[in-house]
């Protein structure tokens, strides 16, 4: 196997989930007990922008009662001791758990809650308070906000740094994450096509799961810590074969 240089990492929800943060995909097929179709399309928003204002504005006050857990940290830790290239997280998670377990190179694929977005000047700004239709843009002064959210039809943020980080890569792992939303459950297969192996990190297989070389079972915060010691002592992923 080529040696490990730059290593690519996407997360989803599941890698907050310990931390308290409800996954996307509920029994019920609702979001934090809201349609998807309400909260997370621009239609919705068009609908009834009071509710999504209100709906984002919890989900940013909830920050403050979660912290990051192992899983987080474990990343930080790799990206701070790991000496043959880049360690990337590229996350489709809004929450900010990555950066406050210490993880420095995040791209977040589908915004932030600690952001807000001007339509009229299209200003991204860091927000820490509730939004409504009436707050006003720090830049142009005009009442056009709206969260800092991709919501399902919009494009992704980043997508050419992305792709140019996984065409540095040489190992990409997939911590919890269904694999149903594009472009991100897509990553893997252009990895498959660029030749260098990955590996996912969930509970059960995720739809995804047959283009990975390598699949670990189990809590995000028990494997990714376990898989990041042995990772940073061998400097290999050999010892996976016994384990898949
Ligand atoms: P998802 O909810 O569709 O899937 C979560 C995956 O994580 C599942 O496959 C599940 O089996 C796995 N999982 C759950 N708990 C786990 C654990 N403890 N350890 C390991 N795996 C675990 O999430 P997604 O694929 O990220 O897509 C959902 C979309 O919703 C994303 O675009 C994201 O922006 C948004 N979202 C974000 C957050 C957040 O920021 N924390 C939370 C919910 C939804």
């Amino acid at each position: 196997m080529a040696e490990i240089r730059n290593i690519v990492i996407l997360t989803g929800a599941g890698i907050s989930q310990e931390s308290g943060i409800p996954t996307f995909r509920s029994e019920d097929g609702l979001w934090e007990q809201h349609r998807v179709e309400d909260v997370a399309t621009p239609e919705g928003y068009i609908r009834d922008p009071d509710l999504v204002h209100r709906f984002y504005s919890r989900l940013r006050k909830n920050l403050d009662n979660v912290k990051p857990n192992p899983a987080h940290e474990a990343l930080a830790r790799l990206e701070k001791e790991w000496r043959r290239g880049s360690v990337t997280v590229v996350t489709q998670n809004i929450d900010d758990l990555h950066e406050r377990g210490g993880s420095k190179n995040v791209i977040h694929m589908h915004g932030e809650l600690k952001s807000i977005l001007c339509k009229e000047c299209g200003a991204h700004t860091r927000w820490e308070q509730d939004s409504s239709e009436d707050s006003v843009c720090p830049v142009c002064g005009k009442k056009e906000l709206r969260p800092d959210i991709v919501w399902f039809g919009e494009m992704p943020y980043f997508m050419e740094e992305i792709d140019s980080c996984l065409s540095r890569g040489s190992l990409f792992l997939s911590i919890g994450t269904s694999g149903v939303v594009y472009p991100a459950a897509g990553f893997v297969r252009t990895v498959n096509r660029l030749g260098y192996p990955s590996v996912e990190f969930n509970l059960t297989p995720s739809l995804q799961n047959s283009s990975f070389t390598y699949s670990v079972y189990g809590k995000a915060g028990v494997t990714v810590p376990d898989f990041v010691s042995r990772l940073l002592e061998s400097g290999s992923i050999d010892f996976l074969k016994k384990q898949s």
